[in-house]
């Protein structure tokens, strides 16, 4: 039960003054909730300025900046009305103030009313955006025009937020201090003596300062307020990991472990020998996977890295010890290029591997089903369907979830539920920084897979605009004739598949012309038969170059292919475009990457095809993406399971996490329960942070 002193914060926003239910919604939409849920208090509370009207500097005309809020105390000079009957001309005013002169620009504005409002002659205070207009400043979007009697009643400093159609700053300015009046005391939930030593405010001061700030500085990422703020919000996330964490190994495990019979007869099959980074890996998890508690492991490895083969050998182990092991993909494609690579190998250390996905119908899933009930199947690979339907394993006990970011917190506990005592290993190939993978996966233990397999050759990456489309066509048609194989990527329209099928459809007819049979096609709409059969093609090169649109993305592995072209690659994220990359320099050849843009591009854009150019390490392209995006955006947002920060950007509160991290587990170590005093206040905080995975196993007991 959510401790009664938090329920003002959790009452609906249309309980203030002057919010009825339009604006509830619209508020429910500023501040990411589903518009029927409408939006609460605390929601408000929790939006953060991104901005400030700084009423105690105001520059003369002749220094203003080039950009940001400012306000101005000018005379008005005069009015330069639209011509009539004109309505998308603006209505202008100049301003002066001895030293130079200002444009206000006003849109649809009612005559009168600007009259009444700038009346020629008369001193006004301005404040609102600035910019500028061939060399000369105006102000379009003003905040405030008011005479000097009413400019000193404003507060001095005034919070900008985002916002949304429909709502102005002046309207959210006033709910959210309305809110603030709501808003209780509660118990203190930080350590004491960490507050002090870091000075910080307590929460609610915390949040007075953020919407009614004393100084600039109260704004400023780094300030006591954001820095109090941030870790609340990033400790209510680690203290939700470790609760998780702590409900996960509750459940026993069951020690697997197997001399390594197995495995050796799969490493002798092998047409390769593992790195010493397999082998640590391969290690590390077989040491987990023999003590008694449940394994929770995140594998962690660049495209690449191999780590396919360290998968297989653990499922080995399970099997060596008489289990089942099952190994999930996000993909079909996926799922039945695992199993192509696994099954052989496994069947050389005398092991039966079946492959379900929900591809597989009638009288053959019953097959497959059978065998997975009887033990008949020792390996087991698939799609979701292995865990979502009614498939009955004799005795799992490894489950290995491949390539998974959208596998979330939730997913990890629905698997749980199942009661089985399975182990489990994540494998992802997104480099994640630190400190994501610290929100992400900080209720597993972590195993790295540093560096590539040996003969891995750099892939040279160029980039270049589309209007070089002829010359590149050209190159990739004296390629293949020279036995190239390539990929390419058509541009992703995000607005509907629709779309981005007909844009793949048209780049596969225009090159099928200047490739005759060798040109293959795959898209997310097709079949899977019709695809399986486009990728078996260009695995065998039958033919040489795939159209594809991003179902490439993750795994896919045919080490012949050398060539990456990727087009509008400013519109793919740099994960994307690393992964995509990933697909090519596999093999003993030297390979290519070209990024095909086309201008005008943005900044940021700009900014990660020069990163792209720049270098390989997935991990230098992480942290450049967490710069460049921002954490939520980073993984997808919501289907990642990425948890939604709204105080803290780990781009620049990084390093409170790991202080958080260690703070929520001497939590665990100490008041398991929540408990205690700070316990009961920790709670809290789960509860305004919405954790609720950790609310309800704590409910649980
Ligand atoms: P990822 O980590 O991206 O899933 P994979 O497991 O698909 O990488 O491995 C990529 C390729 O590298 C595969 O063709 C695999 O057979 C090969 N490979 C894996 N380990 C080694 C190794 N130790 N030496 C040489 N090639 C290897
Ligand atoms: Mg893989």
């Amino acid at each position: 039960m959510r401790p009664s002193d938090l329920d003002p914060l959790f009452a609906s926003v249309s309980s203030l003054k002057g919010i009825g239910p339009r604006l509830e919604r619209a508020l429910a939409r500023l501040t990411g909730r589903e518009e029927r849920e409408g939006a609460r208090i605390v929601d408000l509370l929790l939006h953060v300025p991104h901005g400030l009207i700084d009423r105690t500097r105001m520059p003369l005309i002749r220094d203003l900046p080039s950009d940001g809020i400012v306000t101005v105390r000018a005379t008005v000079a005069r009015h330069l009305p639209p011509p009539p009957h004109n309505r998308r001309i603006p209505w202008r005013v100049e301003v002066s103030d001895g030293t130079g002169t200002l444009t206000l620009v006003f849109f649809h504005a009612w005559p009168d009313h600007i009259r009444k409002l700038l009346p020629e002659g008369e001193e006004r205070f301005i404040s609102g955006r600035i910019e500028w207009f061939g060399g000369r400043p105006q102000i379009a979007h003003q905040d405030h025009v008011v005479p000097a009697g009413d400019f000193e009643a404003l507060p001095k400093l005034e919070p900008v937020y985002p916002l949304t159609a429909g709502i102005s700053n002046r309207l959210l300015g006033g709910a959210v201090r309305q809110a603030l009046e709501r808003l209780p005391d509660l118990p203190e939930w930080l350590d004491p003596g960490y507050l002090e030593r870091r000075r910080w405010p307590g929460f609610a001061e915390a949040l007075r300062r953020l919407h009614a700030p004393r100084t600039p500085e109260d704004l400023d990422p780094d300030s006591s307020v954001r820095q109090r703020l941030a870790y609340d919000e990033l400790l209510s996330n680690q203290l939700a990991l470790a609760l998780v964490r702590r409900h996960m190994r509750a459940v026993s495990g069951r020690p697997l472990a197997a001399p390594g019979r197995l495995r050796d007869r799969i490493l002798d099959a092998l047409p390769f020998s593992l790195t010493d980074s397999q082998t640590r890996a391969v290690e590390e998890i077989v040491a987990d996977m023999a003590r008694p508690e449940r394994m929770l492991r995140l594998l962690q490895g660049d495209v690449g890295s191999g780590k396919t083969v360290v998968a297989l050998l653990a499922m080995a182990t399970a099997a060596e010890t008489g289990a089942q092991a099952a190994l999930m993909a996000p993909s079909d494609i996926l799922a039945r290029q695992h199993h192509a690579t696994i099954a052989p190998l496994a069947a050389r250390a005398g092991l039966n591997t079946v492959l379900l996905t929900g591809r597989d119908k009638g009288k053959a899933r019953e097959r497959i089903l059978a065998d997975i009930e009887s033990g008949r199947a020792d390996l087991v690979v698939g799609t979701h369907a292995l865990f979502q339907e009614k498939v009955a394993f004799r005795d799992l006990a490894l489950a290995v979830v491949d390539e998974q970011h959208r596998f979330g917190v939730h997913q990890r506990l629905a698997l749980q539920a199942k009661g089985r005592h399975v182990d489990l290993l994540v494998m992802t190939a997104t480099p994640i920084p630190r400190t994501l993978a610290l929100t992400l996966y900080g209720d597993m233990d972590v195993t790295r897979l540093t560096g590539k397999p040996a003969g891995r050759r750099p892939v040279k990456t160029s980039v270049m605009p589309m209007e070089r489309l002829d010359e590149v066509v050209e190159h990739l048609r004296v390629a293949v004739e020279r036995g190239a194989r390539a990929y390419w990527i058509c541009p992703l329209v995000e607005e509907s598949d629709r779309a981005d099928i007909a844009s793949a459809e048209e780049r596969f007819a225009a090159l099928a012309r200047a490739l005759p049979d060798r040109v293959g096609l795959v898209h997310g709409r097709m079949k899977g038969e019709a695809r399986d059969a486009v990728m078996a093609e260009f695995r065998e090169g039958r033919i040489s170059v795939l159209v594809a649109t991003t179902v490439v993305e993750v795994g896919v592995d045919v080490p012949e292919a050398t060539i990456m072209i990727i087009e509008d690659a400013h519109r793919f994220g740099l994960a994307q475009l690393h992964q995509l990359r990933g697909r090519v320099g596999r093999g003993e050849r030297p390979s290519a990457c070209l990024l095909l843009y086309r201008e005008p591009l943005t900044e940021t854009a700009r900014e990660r095809l020069r990163i792209m150019r720049g270098t390989e390490d997935g991990f230098v392209i992480a942290e450049a993406d967490l710069r460049l995006r921002g954490a939520g955006e980073l993984l997808g947002a919501r289907q990642s399971g990425m948890p939604r920060f709204r105080m803290a950007d780990l781009a620049l509160h990084g390093e409170l996490l790991a202080t958080a991290r260690d703070d929520a587990e001497l939590v665990m170590a100490r008041d398991p329960e929540l408990a205690t005093p700070r316990g009961e206040a920790l709670r809290r905080l789960l509860y305004l942070f919405e954790r609720n995975e950790a609310i309800r196993l704590l409910a649980a007991g």
